[in-house]
C-alpha cells in the first residue's frame, strides 16, 4: 500500500552531466530491483530550494569551469577544511530555512547526496530538525560521483554512510576524518542499461545507422560536448580518410553539432555520425571500437563497462586530474591532447597496431568495469532506510558549531 512506500530524496546539482546521470542511475536501479516500493525524488537543492544568489551555483560552476584558472583557484582555495567548513557554516545561515522547508515538503525516509556541495548544510539542517522533533530520525548517505581526485567537501563525518568508487577516494575520506565504518566501496553508480546484453556489434551498428564492418571511433566531451572535438574530427579525416567511421556525441553543444554536420562527406572522408544529447550512449559505446573523451568520471566508468579502450583528450582541472593516471596506469588507454597525435594513436589502435595488444586493452577495461556497483549501492541504501538513525553528529557538530550533540557510540 501507498503508506508503506519509503521515500528517498536524492540531492544533486546540474554542475556537468555526471551528478544527474548518477542520480538517475540510482533511481533506475531502485525501480528495477524494488519496483515501486521506493519513491525516489531527484532534486537540485541549490537551484530549486535556496534563495538568490545561492540558486545560481550551477551556472556559476559552468562559468568557472570554462575559465580553468578561475576554477583552479576556487577549488584549491576552498579545498582545506579550515576554509570550506566556516564558509559553508556562514552560507547555511542564509539557506538553512529554505533547505528545512524542502525537507518538510519531501518528508523523506533517507537523504542521499550525489554532489560535493550537499553534505555539510543538509546534514546540519537534518540534525537540527531531528533534535527539535521537526523530523523523524533518518539517515544520510553520500554517493561520491568523482572517480579519484575529488574535493574535500564530499566527505562530511556527519553522514551515516559514504559510498566511494575507488581506493583513492576511500583514502581521501579517511584523511577527512571519516570513520572506516562509514565508508563503503562498490564503484560508481552507472545506469542499469550498461549491464544489459547488447545485440552483436554488426547488428547493433546497423540499428544505429552505422557501417557494420568499418572500424569505429566514438568521440564525446561530457554532457556539454567539451574539448577540441571538431579539430579531432578534422585530423581523423586527414589521417584515416574513409578507412574508419567516427561517431560524435555533441551533448548539449548545439553549435558543435551544426558545424560538424556541415563537414564534407563522401569518398575520402570518414563516415561521420553526428548526434546531440543522446539517451543511448551505452549502445554507441557497444557499437564502437574505441572512445576519445575528456576525463569525465561517468564516461570513463561507462567505457570500462563497455570494454572500450579510452583515449583521454583533456580534463576539467582539479577533480578530473587523477582520472588520467587511473586510465594510463591500468593500461586501458592513453592521454593525449593534440588532435594530430590523437589521430595518429587511433591509426595505430584501429588500423596498424597489433590486434592482440589492442584487444587486451579492451579486456582489461572490461575487467575494471563495475556494472554491478549501482545495484549494490541501491541495496545498501534500501537497508539504510530501515537502519536505526545513527548519530555520527558530534563530528559534524564540532565542524559546524551545533550544540548539545549526543556522544558518539
Ligand atoms: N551523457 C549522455 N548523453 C550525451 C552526453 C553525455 O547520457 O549525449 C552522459 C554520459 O553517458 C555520462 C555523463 O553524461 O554519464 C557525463 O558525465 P561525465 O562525468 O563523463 O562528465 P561531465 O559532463 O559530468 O563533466
Amino acid at each position: 500500500p501507498e503508506s508503506e512506500k519509503r521515500r528517498i530524496l536524492i540531492g544533486m546539482s546540474n554542475t556537468g552531466g555526471g551528478h544527474k546521470a548518477s542520480a538517475e542511475a540510482i533511481k533506475a536501479a531502485f525501480q528495477e530491483t524494488y519496483g515501486d516500493k521506493y519513491e525516489i525524488t531527484i532534486v537540485d537543492l541549490w537551484k530549486e530550494h535556496t534563495p538568490v544568489p545561492f540558486n545560481a551555483m550551477p551556472d556559476t560552476y559552468s562559468f568557472l569551469v570554462r575559465n580553468a584558472i578561475l576554477w583552479r583557484i576556487t577549488y584549491q582555495f576552498t579545498n582545506p577544511k579550515l576554509v570550506h567548513v566556516p564558509y559553508l557554516s556562514a552560507v547555511s545561515a542564509f539557506v538553512s530555512r529554505h533547505v528545512s522547508q524542502a525537507l518538510d515538503s519531501y518528508n523523506p525516509d533517507l537523504v542521499v547526496s550525489v554532489h560535493p556541495l550537499m553534505q555539510h548544510i543538509p546534514i546540519k539542517v537534518l540534525r537540527d530538525r531531528i533534535k527539535s522533533g521537526a523530523s523523524k530520525p533518518i539517515n544520510f548517505a553520500t554517493v561520491v560521483t568523482d572517480f579519484t581526485t575529488c574535493h574535500n567537501t564530499w566527505f562530511c563525518p556527519g553522514a551515516t554512510r559514504c559510498f566511494v568508487p575507488t581506493e583513492y577516494c576511500r583514502d581521501l575520506a579517511i584523511s577527512n576524518e571519516m570513520d572506516p565504518r562509514q565508508i563503503i566501496m562498490h564503484g560508481l553508480p552507472i545506469r542499469p542499461a550498461f549491464s544489459r546484453r547488447l545485440p552483436p556489434k554488426p547488428r547493433l551498428r546497423r540499428q544505429l545507422g552505422m557501417a557494420p564492418a568499418l572500424p569505429a571511433v566514438l568521440l564525446v566531451g561530457g554532457g556539454e560536448g567539451m574539448g577540441a572535438l571538431e579539430e579531432t574530427v578534422a585530423q581523423l579525416d586527414s589521417r584515416l580518410g574513409d578507412k574508419c567511421q567516427v561517431v560524435v556525441i555533441c551533448g548539449r553543444n548545439q553549435k558543435l553539432q551544426e558545424r560538424l554536420r556541415a563537414r564534407p562527406a563522401g569518398a575520402g572522408h570518414p563516415l561521420l555520425h553526428v548526434r546531440g544529447f543522446v539517451d543511448n550512449i551505452h549502445e554507441w559505446m557497444g557499437a564502437c571500437d574505441a572512445i576519445i573523451t575528456k576525463a569525465g568520471p561517468g564516461t570513463i566508468a561507462e567505457a570500462l563497462i563497455a570494454g572500450l579502450p579510452i583515449l583521454l583528450n583533456g580534463n576539467v582541472p582539479c577533480q578530473e586530474e587523477g582520472n588520467i593516471p587511473y586510465v594510463v596506469d591500468n593500461r586501458v588507454g592513453a592521454f593525449e591532447t593534440r588532435p594530430d597525435r590523437i589521430a595518429a594513436i587511433m591509426d595505430s589502435w584501429l588500423l596498424k597496431g597489433g590486434r592482440h595488444w589492442f584487444e587486451d586493452m579492451g579486456k582489461r577495461a572490461k575487467a575494471l568495469g563495475r556494472p554491478e556497483a549501482v545495484y549494490r549501492i541501491v541495496d545498501d541504501l534500501a537497508a539504510l532506510t530501515e537502519e536505526p538513525y545513527f548519530d555520527f553528529g558530534p563530528a559534524t557538530a564540532a565542524l559546524l558549531g551545533a550544540e548539545g550533540a549526543k556522544k558518539r557510540k
